[in-house]
């Protein structure tokens, strides 16, 4: 029987071809003594500059071959090799013990990888890959040896590798790379985001892949499935490539929606939205037919980076966004932080429950300064395009005035100041607290749009941590709990005559798609790729028919029960 792998699909879609293992030598430094430590600081100082150079050409070529996405994922290599706690401490434990720079380098570099490796937020634990690629990148100046690329790769193949940093990523020739698995990684990872920048089908988190694949093997990656089959017989040959001709034509036929509007069979118009979370990203939901931007989780301007990012630097990120989208709308959410996302250089004490603490909103509040300066970036910034301001993690109607007046007062005085700011900026708030779902009415006539926010609104249900793997099975998107909160808060606004969106994972599900669309959901935003199978599926949908489902279904007593109905009704196989 043919052996099969499992993992994590990072980024979808099919490839059949042989394995090409990569796996860069990993070197490690002896400790020698330098006999003069000077020379020694300006070896490493002169392999910093060199490594820069490289990193800078390598963003120009992974822009030019993106079209200027994610190159700035060198950005943060850039950064650390910038950053004085890095580069300084290896230039002090030279001169302090008169050692070589490349132990020097292997000490402290693995320091970093260390801590940042521990950190609960799986963002900064991302990080960790991009020193490990530092390291690499300044030990082979430092060896005066070239680096080991994948420049080996000339024939079509899988990349099999243990991880893939991101300038290894950087360099996969998407014409010879037809798709990748590393044994590391999460969906989440920069190796993920790459792949689907590049549409390379990838599979991370592939546990053992090292041992049982040799180069040359013939392998099936089944991207959808998270599956890989090694050396397949005939008929599975047959039946995956029957498969991948499948999904690359629907692909390829998805493309004549990209101008289209978002329009159900009985002519109910909806709004496909792209969730983006830097300015990189803005162009691929063009590209993918967004019809707005639902929500720019601003955070990850804050994150990476060792301050906060000041009122100039911010006003130039949403202008640029809300320009580049003109006139379509732009969400753009004030700062959500703590929970899984920290920023280190505010110190902020830990918490028992960071989920349920001191985060977001809640924050912001408590330090006005942080919502001040952000709310002024955003309206100088609003006279640009079509600005829509949304407040997460909203538990308390006094958090959203309170939101409001820090927000009336600044606007007031930018106009005192003779700042030009919008007349018609949208003021909403995220629904994702339960306490926020029940009262939904009594907030309703206090904003302009509901967003929800199901990642957090179904771990507050259901009591489940979004990020505990152990209590996974209780975070179900189509629990009639779950469903029953989205009803209310879907009703609630349309009491109160504003619209409602939807800005969690499941506004791209393909299941809850059909019932959000019959509960009255106007507004669906999602990563940039969800836009077209969605707007696809929607045109097959009738509102009519999945409003008299959706309150049939909303009565039935499990999740399972709901997605089985919805898939019969949707003709598709358990
Ligand atoms: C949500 O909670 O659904 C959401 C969109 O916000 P985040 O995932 O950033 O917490
Ligand atoms: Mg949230």
């Amino acid at each position: 029987m043919t052996d099969r792998l499992q993992g994590i699909a990072a980024s979808s879609g099919y490839a059949i071809a042989p394995a090409f293992r990569y796996s860069p030598e990993s070197f490690v430094p002896e400790r020698t003594a330098a006999g003069d430590p000077a020379a020694e600081t300006q070896r490493f100082r002169a392999a910093v500059a060199a490594a820069g150079e490289e990193l800078e050409t390598l963003r120009a070529l992974t822009e030019s071959r993106l079209d200027a996405k994610k190159a700035e994922i060198f950005e943060a290599q850039l950064m650390f090799l910038e950053d004085p706690e890095l580069i300084d401490a290896i230039v002090e434990l030279i001169a302090a013990e008169r050692i070589n720079a490349e132990f020097a380098l292997h000490q402290v570099a693995g320091q970093f990888i260390d801590i940042l490796s521990g950190m609960d937020n799986e963002l900064l634990r991302e990080r960790a890959s991009d020193v490990r690629d530092v390291e690499r990148r300044l030990m082979n100046r430092l060896r005066g040896v070239g680096g080991a690329e994948l420049g080996g790769v000339t024939e079509p193949s899988i990349v099999l590798a243990d991880d893939l940093t991101p300038s290894d990523t950087a360099q996969l020739d998407p014409e010879r790379v037809c798709g990748f698995m590393t044994e590391k990684g999460s969906r989440t990872s920069h190796s993920a985001i790459m792949a689907r920048s590049l549409e390379i089908p990838a599979i991370v988190g592939v546990s053992g892949a090292l041992a049982a694949v040799r180069t040359g093997d013939l392998l099936i990656l089944d991207a959808l499935e998270g599956r890989i089959l090694i050396n397949p017989d005939e008929a599975e040959l047959a039946d995956y490539r029957e498969k991948k001709r499948l999904y690359d034509e629907r692909r390829a036929a998805l493309r004549r929606l990209v101008d289209e509007p978002t329009v159900t069979s009985d002519g109910v118009r909806l709004e496909l939205a792209a969730n983006i979370g830097d300015i990189e990203d803005v162009q691929k939901a063009l590209d993918n037919g967004a019809e707005a931007i639902g929500l720019f989780r601003t955070e990850f301007l804050y994150m990476g980076r060792p301050s906060l990012p000041g009122e100039e630097e911010q006003f130039q990120v949403y202008k640029y966004v809300l320009d580049k989208m003109n006139p379509k709308p732009v969400v753009i959410r004030t700062l959500d932080i703590g929970g899984d996302k920290e920023l280190p250089y505010l110190k902020l004490p830990d918490e028992e429950n960071p989920f349920l603490g001191l985060r977001a909103l809640r924050l912001c509040l408590r330090h006005e300064e942080l919502l001040r300066t952000q709310l002024r970036a955003l309206l100088r910034a609003s006279v640009y395009g079509r600005l829509r301001i949304m407040f997460p993690m909203i538990a308390v109607r006094e958090e959203l005035l309170a939101a409001k007046r820090i927000w009336a007062e600044e606007r007031a005085r930018l106009k005192a100041e003779g700042t030009p700011v919008a007349d018609d900026i949208e003021i909403g708030m995220m629904i994702e607290v339960p306490a926020a779902a029940l009262a939904a009415d009594a907030f309703a006539a206090e904003v302009d749009f509901f967003s929800i926010g199901t990642n957090d609104l179904i771990q507050y249900t259901m009591a489940a941590d979004r990020m505990n793997q152990e209590v996974a099975y209780l975070y179900q998107p189509l629990h009639p709990s779950v469903l029953r909160l989205i009803a209310m808060v879907i009703d609630a606004a349309q009491s109160a005559g504003i619209w409602v969106g939807m800005c969690g994972e499941m506004a791209g599900d393909e299941l809850a798609i059909p019932l959000l669309a019959g509960l009255g959901l106007h507004e669906f935003s999602m990563s940039a790729g969800s836009i077209l199978p969605a707007r696809e599926l929607i045109g097959r949908l009738s509102q009519r028919e999945w409003a008299e489902t959706a309150e049939r279904l909303l009565r039935l007593h499990s999740a399972q029960e709901i997605a089985d109905a919805v898939r019969q009704q949707l003709g598709m196989g358990e």
